[in-house]
């Protein structure tokens, strides 16, 4: 579970989430649309502690985690930033591949992290590539550079590399922006197959794409949440036009 309450974010004078309430609970993927600049990357990286890499950050508010082995308020100091991220892994808005080959892009940081070495190291890579749906198509060249991958691949190779540490929930930023239809599609199909066991906070920027993956949906505009729907409001498409239009 992850419950945040009243969560404020500014840099310097100026304000960028105010006051945001909203708890994802497992098995349930949220998905949370706003207008570019109305806090949604900031949002997301309030959850990992991202935001307090800028000097001029000031977060105020809770952000409570309950997970196997680790709960409390993120921000308290009895969770620590990198155990944290392990729990609740992030996929980021521009795929973030590591200039190595494919396969080194998840063996190393679960070398890192997880200690894996040999038989079980390659066991566990090709368990994840699996689980982000894309060992079929990267089997036969583990040993290409990860930059050969299509934007849509890429984007599951960082998938893959999040979904290898076994965290308990996914931050997804666009997770398919940029995207062609069928790719968009795949990936789509793919978070709703993993939402049965991660709580997943996704951003997008199509409503349709929220209206069929998400089980609440949340609209920031200028770092207020100013509408949630639930899965009822999402199906009536009267009433989700209307929240639309009043949210917007
Ligand atoms: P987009 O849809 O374009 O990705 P977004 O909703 O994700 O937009 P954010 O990236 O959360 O928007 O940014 C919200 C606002 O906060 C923007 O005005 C941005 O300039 C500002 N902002 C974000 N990070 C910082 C920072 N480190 N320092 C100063 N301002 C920041
Ligand atoms: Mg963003």
């Amino acid at each position: 579970v992850i419950a945040i309450e009243r969560l404020s974010v500014h840099f310097a004078a100026k304000v960028v989430l105010k006051d945001v309430s909203l708890s994802v609970f497992p098995g349930e993927l949220i998905i949370i649309v706003g207008h570019s600049g109305s806090g949604k990357s900031t949002l997301l990286r309030a959850i990992n502690r991202l935001n307090e890499c800028s000097p001029d950050c000031c977060t105020k508010g809770t952000i409570r985690v309950r997970f196997d082995g680790m709960s409390g308020d993120i921000y308290a100091g009895s969770i620590s930033p990198n155990e944290l991220r392990r729990r609740v892994g992030m996929v980021f808005q521009t795929p973030a591949i590591l200039p190595f080959s494919i396969e080194k892009n998840i063996t190393m940081p679960l070398k890192v992290t997880l200690g894996l070495r040999g038989q079980a190291l390659s066991e566990h890579t090709e368990w994840a590539l699996r689980e982000a749906s894309l060992w079929d198509e990267v089997k036969e060249r583990l040993r290409d550079d990860a930059s050969t991958l299509s934007g849509g691949q890429q984007q599951r190779l960082c998938l893959a590399r999040t979904l290898a540490l076994q965290p308990q929930a996914l931050l997804l930023d666009e997770p398919t922006a940029s995207l062609d239809f069928r790719a968009a599609n795949r990936i789509e199909q793919l978070l709703l197959r993993l939402k049965k066991h991660y709580c997943i906070v996704a951003v997008s920027h199509s409503l349709g794409q929220a209206k069929r993956l998400a089980d609440r949906l949340f609209i920031l505009r200028e770092g207020r949440i100013a509408q949630e729907m639930d899965r009822q409001a999402l199906q009536d498409e009267t009433m989700f036009r209307r929240l639309i239009e009043e949210a917007f």
